[in-house]
């Protein structure tokens, strides 16, 4: 039987070559209908949800002893079953799919109601957030962050280059693509001014980030190796890492951001599973020093997957792209990330989900923040129709999508999308 990877594999589903969802992706999400409300998991292909609740129901997916694990709001439960399950149910996914297996696709009964059109699911929030946390490992962004705050000779902090550098981020505003997001409030107080005042942020900004999405428990008290790490990814989102940057620049000091992140975090619908990356795995940059010995690494953990965001003022009529990079330039990669996160012991529970960090570039265009790409406010990014942003203004829009080309095919995200609500 070919793998579900296999280039070319093809679906009776139609699938337009520019999708982002062919048969070699399979991408796992959480919808609804108006006519059958309830939320419960289903699979993207092309322009269709597979709705898995249908296949368990019809006996099509058997995943026993576990029963009704697709009927649920979220994908948790299937995620708990663990890599071997995952890996067997996208193999049967695929299989039903084929163009060339009638079992689906001569079954008028159940194939009507297990293929929704995509226009027609309602997209929600893929699983249940157990806890998010939040990396900065991109020496690119952390560099450029690092020269606009301290200045050229101290722009990486001596920890930077040995270890993966994190916060814990708060889980219950982590929302869905589409969901507005509302301009914070909080204590402003630029340095040219003696006191603090409290009211709207003036300089909101977004983070292009991708999530990896844990779907495996690890008991308190122990370390990961790097396979078993690796075993533990579910899959990864795109994620938006709304930031508050004259909040954070007041509160940071000493412990890190917290409430200019705080207020919302949104993330793509599709959970793209760690298999479906396998074929587009590549070498990270070079890291040296080398990393201390339980942070290094046998196998090449990136993936080269294009990064593309757009803004859509509200006078604008079309999204204009203002940043093109790529997740392969990371420094430290989601397996170390996991590895160091818990290295102290520290456990992690199935649906916890790790924030990459800004993914940016070494070129101007591949900036993955509005700080980098207006210089802190100073160069303004000059938009179609006269529009200049340096930060986001109510009423923006601001879209990302990812995708990794293979020949012929795309296994891709979709998109996450946000809109600026005024401060309330
Ligand atoms: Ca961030």
């Amino acid at each position: 039987m070919p793998h579900p990877n296999d280039p070319k594999l093809r679906s009776f589903v139609d699938v337009d070559p520019a999708s982002d969802f062919p048969i070699q992706n399979l991408p796992y999400g959480v919808f609804s209908t108006q006519a059958a409300p309830a939320p419960r998991v289903g699979v993207a292909i092309g322009d269709r949800v597979l709705d898995l609740a249908v296949l368990e129901s019809e006996g099509l997916i058997d995943l026993a002893p576990a029963y009704d694990v697709f009927a649920q709001a979220s994908l948790n439960a299937f995620m708990a079953l663990g890599p071997r399950v995952w890996s067997k149910t996208r193999v049967r996914i695929s299989e039903l799919l084929r163009h060339d297996n009638p079992k689906l696709r001569d079954d008028k009964s159940v194939r009507t109601p297990a293929l929704v059109p995509m226009a027609d699911a309602r997209l929600h929030l893929p699983f249940e957030v157990a806890g998010y946390t939040d990396f900065y490992s991109s020496k690119e962004h952390a560099t450029n962050v690092g020269v606009m705050f301290r200045g050229k000779d101290n722009a990486l902090q001596p920890n930077w280059l040995h270890m993966p550098i994190g916060y814990n981020g708060r889980a219950s505003t982590v929302v869905v693509s589409g969901t507005r997001v509302r301009r914070p409030r909080g204590q402003l107080k630029p340095p040219a001014t003696d006191a603090p005042s409290f009211g709207p942020c003036k300089r909101l900004d977004f983070e292009l980030e991708m999530g990896v999405v844990v779907g495996q428990s690890s008991p308190i008290g122990e370390m990961l190796g790097e396979t078993q790490a690796e075993e533990m990814i579910f899959g990864f989102v795109l994620l938006n890492d709304w930031s508050a940057r004259d909040i954070q620049q007041w509160e940071y000091v000493p412990l890190g951001p917290f409430q200019a992140k705080a207020f919302a975090t949104s993330i793509s619908p599709w959970i793209v599973t760690r298999e479906a990356l396998e074929p587009f795995r590549v070498h990270g940059p070079a890291q040296d020093p080398v990393p201390l010995p339980y942070l290094r690494q046998a196998q090449p953990n990136n993936y080269d997957i294009e990064l593309d965001v757009a803004l859509r003022a509200a006078q604008m009529n079309q999204a204009a792209g203002i940043c093109r990079t790529n997740f392969k330039y990371m420094y430290w990669s989601s397996v170390q990330q996991l590895v160091h996160h818990a290295s102290s012991g520290c456990a992690m529970n199935v649906g916890d989900l790790l924030g990459s960090g800004t993914i940016s570039g070494p070129e101007k265009h591949q900036r993955g923040s509005l700080l980098e790409l207006s210089w802190n406010g100073t160069e303004p990014v000059e938009l179609p129709g006269g529009v200049k942003r340096t930060f986001l203004e109510d009423g923006d829009s601001l879209m990302m999508r990812g995708w990794c080309q293979g020949n012929g095919y795309r296994v891709g995200f979709g998109e996450v999308e946000g809109t600026i609500l005024p401060a309330s």
